[in-house]
């Protein structure tokens, strides 16, 4: 496509360098491990999940080496809308450290303000005050196409509605983001096709997400997250949409991914679901109000 742009136009060292050799290796593993074993229960049950969690194996979850370097920080940050004259405060006072490799579950009250840390975290907005630096880096101090390819190289989105284009199949859904940036060297479509297949949908590349389950939907969702190998992925609420059986076999994937060394920011509302992470914090009344080691 021509909005392409090349590797060399805009360079992070920094960022780029984050474990890339051993994500490859493991990440075909991904649903070949660990069979996945779940409770059968009803959309409207609570959540039951029978995958170990971080709090049923061992001190820091899953056997997991100490977390590295902070990825991003969230320095004092405050957020507000204008709604007609009026400025709305969502976030007041935010703080928050997030270190490569950590597995971090934000929870809060349905209009807390998770979505809004989230959108902020991923550069997908700005913050009324405050700073958020990403491995050291003030993204306030980048230019707009460093932004850009910061956020489509370095970060995966997942989220609760999936987000799909309902007229493009699932390969070119999971294709969609290497249209504005890709990684030199790398073969978009054979990608695409090899992580469909890694996410158990190697028979439905052709499908559109009319054609598919819920499920389904969001696998496609993180599959097309992961197509340009980042190292941060965001998931909003991303077992919301889904059961129980379902939610805990995209939890499975993530415990995975992050296994292999992705940092996730996973939100939640629901306590059964963030017990999967290694630490919990707590957005409410516009801060974050605890962080749970
Ligand atoms: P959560 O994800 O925790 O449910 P959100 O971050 O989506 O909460 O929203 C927090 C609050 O901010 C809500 O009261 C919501 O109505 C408000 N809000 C979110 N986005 C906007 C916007 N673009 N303009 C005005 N208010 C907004
Ligand atoms: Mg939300």
């Amino acid at each position: 496509m021509n909005s392409k742009t090349a590797d060399h136009e805009v360079s992070f060292p920094d960022v780029s360098s984050l474990e890339t050799d051993a994500r490859d290796e493991n990440k075909e593993k991904l649903f070949s491990e660990e069979k996945l074993s779940y409770s059968e229960t009803s959309d409207t049950e609570s959540f039951k999940c029978e995958l170990p969690h971080s709090g049923q194996s061992g001190s820091n979850g899953r056997g997991k080496s100490q977390p590295g370097p902070p990825v991003i920080e969230v320095i004092n940050v405050k957020k507000s809308y204008t709604l007609g004259d009026m400025e709305v405060p969502i976030l007041s006072d935010v703080n928050l450290t997030v270190y490569a490799g950590e597995f971090l579950a934000i929870m809060g009250p349905s209009g807390s303000g998770k979505s809004t840390l989230m959108n902020l975290i991923g550069f997908l907005d700005r913050p009324t005050e405050g700073k958020i630096l990403i491995k050291g880096r003030d993204i306030i101090k980048l230019s707009d196409k460093e932004v850009a390819r910061l956020r489509g190289l370095e970060i995966g989105f997942i989220f609760q509605t999936f987000n799909l284009i309902p007229r493009l199949t699932a390969l070119e859904n999971v294709e969609l983001p290497t249209y504005a940036n890709s990684r030199e060297g790398v073969d978009t479509r054979k990608r695409a096709k090899e992580l469909l297949d890694m996410v158990g949908l190697a028979d439905r590349m052709h499908h559109k997400p009319g054609e598919l389950s819920g499920g389904q939907s969001q696998r496609v969702a993180i599959a097309r997250a992961l197509i340009n190998d980042p190292a941060i992925l965001l998931a909003d609420e991303p077992t919301g949409n889904l059961d129980s059986k379902t939610g805990c076999e995209i939890l499975g994937m993530f415990t995975r991914l992050n296994k292999e060394g992705r940092t996730i920011i996973m939100i939640t509302h629901d306590p059964e679901i963030a017990k999967y992470a290694d630490r919990v914090v707590l957005v409410k009344d516009g801060i974050i109000q605890s962080n749970t080691e």
